[in-house]
């Protein structure tokens, strides 16, 4: 099984609400870029890291 697409959950640093992003695996094994909150519209860097197994790891933080 590949599924290109992945919904991953994660953490807003700014107002902790959980948001669920979808990403296209075919943009690399590791991805950086930048989000604005659905919540409380502010920007965080979120890093997702994929594995053959699919989503490994993935985390928000403030933008710098
Ligand atoms: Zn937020």
């Amino acid at each position: 099984m590949s599924d290109l697409q992945h919904d991953i959950n994660v953490t807003c640093p700014f107002c902790f609400e959980t948001i669920d992003i979808r990403i296209d695996s075919t943009e690399g094994a590791r991805q950086s870029f930048s989000y604005d909150c659905e919540v409380c519209c502010r920007p965080m860097t979120v890093t997702v890291v994929l594995g053959g197994e699919g989503v490994v790891s993935a985390e928000a933080r403030e933008e710098s």
